[in-house]
């Protein structure tokens, strides 16, 4: 008999699964990984083979042209890996084809959980609570200021500064996978059916979310869209170009930013930001502790963001916990 949990691993590059030697999300290539969704720091090129569900497999080619060695897992679908451990993908609600990874060895189950977030999106399946003796999650969001507001009210604000504004445009800065989609589809949901304007940097992604079945309506380029064409509607770019002489084509743009660090006045000057817009694809702090509750777990592992609070707040509700010491995972642009 080993001791319990050490078929599992936090290493400084990743979570390596010992029997089956294939690792989670690792920050250097490898012959076997598990990846639980498309964003860079959790996906990377080069390795043997990837295990992930079809729609990050996608987004992976798409991105580093990763076709060799992807082997495709459906939600729900329970993989069977070597020595004895199996795998299976579960929603995550982050993104498009994000999961949570469950992990089963010897009765002993682990729940990694990737980027997560619990609020609804129109462009992924809900998170789902699964049991689980260590539960790894994220920490993005983990301090108790941040709280996001209803998306509904910051779409509502979003299309205010339109009403206000009719001869000028707000151009949204969003991360490309992921962010930009859920917005545009948010102000679909919202009733706006008007033409969106795209960066050319986000159009193969949003192409790829509708070939995937998520309808995003009417969306154009601003390549291909004169100055007047453009007043009075929505234009999105990646946030690197918000203060971009690219934006000099636009037409007096009100500058807003779809991001949980909006909640932050400093984050949203240092971009002139005008028009903050706490939006985010990770959990809140009510999210994350709400959720370490609901799965209830053995131990708690934290992986990147900011970890000191939530260990903080495992010991004051008597739950074990540990912080990971991973590298490579970075704040996404979320
Ligand atoms: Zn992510
Ligand atoms: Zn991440």
């Amino acid at each position: 008999m080993s001791a319990p949990f050490s078929w599992i691993r936090a290493e400084p590059h990743g979570i390596h699964v010992v029997p089956a030697d294939c690792w989670v999300d690792p920050s250097r290539p490898v012959d076997r990984a598990l990846v639980t969704h498309g964003h860079a720091d959790h996906a990377r090129g080069g390795h043997g083979q990837t295990v992930a569900t079809p729609e990050t497999l996608a987004i992976m080619d798409l991105r580093y042209n990763t076709r060799e060695g992807a082997l495709p897992a459906q939600y729900g679908e329970t993989l069977a890996l070597a020595g004895g451990v199996t795998a299976s993908f579960i929603p995550a609600g982050h993104v498009l084809g994000s999961a949570q990874i469950l992990l089963e060895h010897a009765g002993e189950r682990v729940v990694i959980t990737g980027d997560y977030k619990r609020r609804p999106d129109p462009t992924c399946p809900p998170f789902e609570v699964t049991p689980c003796d260590i539960f790894i999650t994220e920490a993005t969001f983990g301090l108790p200021l941040f709280t996001h507001p209803p998306i509904e009210q910051e779409i509502g604000k979003l299309l205010q500064a339109l009403a206000d504004h009719p001869d000028a445009c707000v151009l949204v800065g969003a991360y490309a996978l992921g962010k930009a989609q859920r917005v545009i589809a948010e102000l679909r949901a919202a009733g706006h059916h008007q033409p969106i304007y795209l960066h050319g940097a986000m159009e193969r992604m949003c192409r790829l979310y509708e070939e995937l079945g998520v309808p995003l309506g009417d969306l154009r380029l601003v390549a291909d869209a004169t100055k007047d064409q453009m007043r009075g509607h929505v234009v999105v770019c990646p946030p690197s170009a918000l203060n971009d002489r690219w934006s000099r084509r636009l037409p007096d743009p009100i500058t807003a930013m779809a991001s949980g660090w909006m909640r932050v006045r400093q984050r949203a000057r240092q971009r002139n930001v005008e028009l903050p817009l706490i939006i985010s694809d990770h959990a809140d702090w009510g999210e994350l502790t709400a959720t370490v509750e609901e799965v209830n777990p053995y131990e708690t592992w934290i992986t990147h963001g900011r970890e000191e609070a939530l260990l903080r707040w495992h010991e004051l509700h008597q739950r074990r916990a540990r912080a990971l010491a991973l590298v490579g995972y970075e704040d996404e642009d979320d």
